[in-house]
């Protein structure tokens, strides 16, 4: 199985309690809220445990729902009542304009070259008359070396970044009608601890979901000894304890998406 694979298949990707922080919910509720009233159908491409289908169907939304998901590990952690369909974004399996609105959330940004492309061309196809999309908004992307052959990736698998320009461009068929940013409180020194770990180098944690594009290595594996519990422990309470005196301030995080197709 490719790496990229791999990093899907990890069960700790999919527990209920990574989507139920107040952040996620959040934005999962403001993108929610961007589903037009007159939409009767929707497909959440790229679904995960359909935590989003969880919370529409805890909204008593009157949308018949559907997921689709490539993970098996993450069908099988599902939150939501609504049927997730194992599948490739690249080949859905619906006739066209099957759904009022097709959404992909937190999804494109990790769709690697070829599986974008086709991808983005299949939810066209797909949705009837909307598209709803959420990304993280201009991300700058860190790449993070592998302790094992040293080559650095994306430890989410994430391909680009986007801000409402680069959006805007996404899809052939249909208009960017709407897009909200969704700011969240981040601690003032998240920024310098960030550069920090990143002089710091060869002690940036390599989080258990990582999976070496290159090698193959895992930070499941047993050799993973880059940063020991305690030291991951103790650096996680000196962290707090720092942040915790300090005000907050508001971060661009997300930008969520409407595209309705073009009338012709
Ligand atoms: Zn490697």
């Amino acid at each position: 199985m490719a790496s990229e694979s791999r990093h899907y298949e990890n069960p700790d990707l999919w527990t209920e309690d990574r989507f139920a922080s107040s952040r996620e919910q959040q934005r999962l509720s403001i993108t929610a809220g961007f589903i037009p009233n007159e939409a009767r159908s929707l497909l959440d491409v790229g679904t995960g445990n359909g935590a989003f289908l969880a919370l529409l169907e805890a909204r008593q939304t009157p949308l018949s729902l559907m997921g689709l998901e490539r993970s098996q590990a993450a069908i099988e952690a599902a939150v939501c009542q609504a049927e997730i369909r194992a599948g490739s974004l690249d080949a859905l399996p619906w006739q066209d304009r099957a759904f009022d609105v097709v959404s992909a959330l937190e999804v494109i940004e990790h769709l690697p070259y070829g599986l974008y492309e086709r991808s983005l061309r299949e939810i066209e196809r797909v949705a009837g008359e909307y598209i709803l999309v959420s990304v993280p908004y201009r991300e700058k992307r860190r790449f993070t070396p592998c302790p094992y052959c040293g080559c650095r990736f994306h430890v989410n698998y994430h391909m680009r970044s986007f801000d409402e320009r680069s959006l805007a461009a996404i899809f052939q068929d249909f208009d960017l009608t709407r897009f909200q940013i969704v700011y969240i409180d981040d601690y003032i020194t998240a920024p310098v601890l960030r550069t920090a770990y990143r002089i710091l180098g060869k002690n940036r944690q390599f989080p258990t979901s990582a999976v070496c594009p290159q090698c193959g290595f895992s930070g499941s594996s047993p050799e993973n000894t880059t940063l020991s519990g305690a030291l991951t422990r103790a650096r996680a309470g000196l962290r707090d304890k720092i942040k915790n005196r300090l005000p907050t301030y508001k971060r661009a995080q997300w930008i969520v998406a409407l595209y309705r197709r073009k009338s012709v």
